[in-house]
């Protein structure tokens, strides 16, 4: 056996380095947050070659007294905490009293620093941790602090860097965090290239520099967003809020159509503190429901702000996971707050469909024309219409239909439907905007929302059938049917064998007695069976325990093979049933089940500017007219 050494202590470092100090970037989290519990207003970051040559950290706060300066090169060192009791309410982002003694052991670190109370501030020059130099240095209150050469005398450290430019990009997502968690601190960035900098003295050449943030300090949270993430995303965002007593959240979540198809723009603060969480996400996820694909993560900035001591920061080495006390109730606010917002804020502009501007002058019932005429010009027009049959998958009420043209009262906008495109797409006129409507996508919307309120009503109400319908399965689909029956039982859906291959179903929820029934079935089947077939694996382990998410799946297939299909010819009538139908749905109606859009909105702004025009907007202006060109 070899004799055991106690390591000298500048060792001790540069190993405990690794696990604080994996990279540049965490030398830029650590120093921020640093600045930040040192109450700066303003934080500068310059680097080169992706921090590698050099990260400068410039900031405003309180500063260190020239003791303190050579105290916080020591290990486990620090101003924040100084018992077990403040361990377990911590207030502040650093505790641990290691970072800055580990990253000063693998690197060149010049600290120059002043408190209010002393009329010039203390430099301080180390190498690997050894303090080379003292002097004092006139210069503001705060501290500015260099780390050259990062693993210098760490080579083997140095060959796990894979390069300058990720490194940099590493950065930029320290920042992203500190930035959105921080709104009231102002940050730039300046990145210095490398010729810039004389090698000689290793002074930088500011007119080379190149400042790639600069964000100024503010109060709201969106202005940031707006700065840090972009327009794209600031302007797509619904603000959430719950106040509870232990726990505040507050932040925002993306609308459905600005998803994506990784959780990168997902943010979560804990008192500030930026933190991953699989599970919050699910959370948040969890709020959008159907109005998300499933391959689709929502954008978010969520901040909580909850007691120091019903959180455990202390749990990871880097500090980016916290362990709660009650994950579960966090978990279950969280995901309700988002609902409310979602449900709170209307995703599309909203229509009526007692705009339209045409009124019926007779009566449809029976008829092949309906007439109409323009409310403004007086002209009358004819609309041809189907006969209204009971087998049209629009389900169009009839005692209805008198008055879905019937002008009631005009708000702001009108939504008139003008035509059928591809025997797909439904175009309408909303106030000066043109609309275009998935017609299959908006049909599955309207019959999901109301197959999901008839299951979630206990008092549902059921119709039996005067003549069953019976249909044949295949043996290994009667299996499919098989497994799912109960659930389909619940949802009001009876199906009896009759032996053999052939079934019968005799009893239905009353508002779908009107529907092809042995297609819709007959489809489900086909649906479930792709599961079970194509290994769906996670919905299959979702439905496991799960019997919500088992129907709400059901009740997904069920909506697409009753909705209206691209390819199916629509009647004007029909139409505006459909639309009538969306505009009544309280959930989702921008989006179908599967998350995709029903409706996209070609703003009349945009159509003038395409065509290299501006609306003049004064078109009931005679003396204008004429001159268009
Ligand atoms: P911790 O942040 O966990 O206390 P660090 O090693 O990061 O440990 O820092 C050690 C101490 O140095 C801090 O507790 C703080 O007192 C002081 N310090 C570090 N950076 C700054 C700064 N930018 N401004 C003022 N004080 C600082
Ligand atoms: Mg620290």
């Amino acid at each position: 056996m070899l004799k055991i050494n106690i390591l000298p202590e500048q060792l001790r470092n540069q190993i405990s380095a690794g696990e604080v100090v994996e990279r540049p970037s965490s030398i830029v989290k650590e120093m921020i947050e640093n600045s930040i519990d040192a109450g700066a207003k303003k934080i500068v970051i310059e680097l080169i070659q992706g921090g590698l040559k050099l990260i400068k950290i410039n900031d405003d706060g309180c500063g260190m007294s020239p003791e303190d300066t050579l105290m916080s090169l020591e290990r486990y060192a620090t101003s924040k905490i100084k018992n077990l009791e403040d361990l377990q309410n911590i207030q502040t982002m650093g505790f641990r009293g290691e970072a800055l003694a580990s990253i000063a052991s693998v690197s060149k670190m010049t600290i120059q620093t002043r408190i209010e109370d002393n009329l010039s501030g203390v430099e301080i020059y180390a190498e690997g941790g050894k303090i080379m130099k003292q002097s004092p240095i006139g210069m503001n209150i705060g501290t500015s602090i260099e780390v050259r050469d990062l693993f210098y005398n760490t080579p083997a450290r140095l060959k796990f860097i894979k390069n300058e430019k990720t490194e940099y990009q590493d950065i930029l997502d320290i920042l992203t965090d500190a930035t959105l968690a921080w709104p009231n601190v102002a940050f730039k960035l300046i990145k210095h290239s490398e010729e810039s900098t004389d090698i000689e003295t290793g002074e930088l050449k500011e007119e080379k520099s190149n400042i790639v943030l600069d964000l100024p300090a503010t109060e709201d949270l969106s202005v940031r967003i707006q700065g840090i993430l972009g327009n794209n995303i600031s302007n797509e965002l619904i603000s959430i809020y719950y106040g509870g007593v232990n726990v505040k959240i507050d932040g925002f979540i993306g609308k459905p159509a600005l998803s994506r198809a990784n959780r990168n723009q997902q943010f979560f603060f804990v008192n500030h503190r930026p933190i991953k969480s699989y599970v919050l996400s699910y959370a948040v996820k969890q709020a959008f429901h159907s109005l998300l694909p499933k391959e689709r993560y929502p954008v978010f900035i969520i901040n909580f702000h909850i007691d120091p001591s019903l959180v455990d920061v202390n749990c990871h080495p880097r500090k980016t996971e916290i362990k709660f006390h009650d994950e579960k109730e966090i978990f279950r606010v969280l995901s309700m707050s988002c609902k409310k917002a979602l449900e709170e804020n209307v995703l599309m502009p909203k229509f009526n469909r007692e705009n339209i501007n045409y009124y019926q002058e007779k009566s449809a019932k029976g008829l092949g024309f309906v007439e109409f005429q323009n409310l403004e010009s007086k002209e009358k027009i004819s609309v041809k219409v189907a006969e209204i049959n009971e087998t049209s998958p629009v389900q169009i009420d009839e005692e209805k239909i008198d008055q879905s043209f019937q002008v009631e009262d005009f708000s702001e906008k009108e939504m008139i439907v003008l035509a059928q495109l591809d025997k797909s797409f439904i175009l309408c006129q909303y106030g000066r905007d043109l609309v275009l409507i998935d017609q299959h996508a908006a049909h599955e919307r309207v019959r999901y929302n109301l197959m999901m309120e008839n299951a979630l009503n206990e008092e549902m109400a059921i119709q039996p059938l005067l003549m069953p319908i019976n249909f044949e399965l295949a043996l290994g689909d009667q299996e499919v049917l098989n497994n799912n029956k109960v659930i389909l039982d619940q949802l009001g859906v009876k199906i009896e064998h009759f032996g053999g291959n052939t079934f019968a179903i005799s009893e239905v929820p009353s508002f779908m007695t009107k529907l092809n029934l042995e297609n819709l079935i007959l489809g489900l089947v086909d649906d479930l069976k792709m599961i079970k077939d194509y290994g769906d694996s996670h919905n299959v382990n979702a439905f496991k325990g799960d019997l919500f998410a088992r129907k709400e799946k059901i009740l997904t297939y069920m909506a697409c093979r009753s909705a209206v299909k691209f390819g199916d010819e629509l009647s004007h009538i029909e139409m505006i049933s459909l639309i009538d139908q969306l505009n009544k749905t309280k959930e989702g109606k921008a989006t179908c089940p599967h998350g995709r859009p029903t409706m996209i909105i070609l703003e009349s702004d945009e159509l003038w500017s395409r065509f290299g025009r501006k609306y003049p907007g004064f078109f009931e202006n005679e003396k204008f007219r004429g001159i268009n060109c």
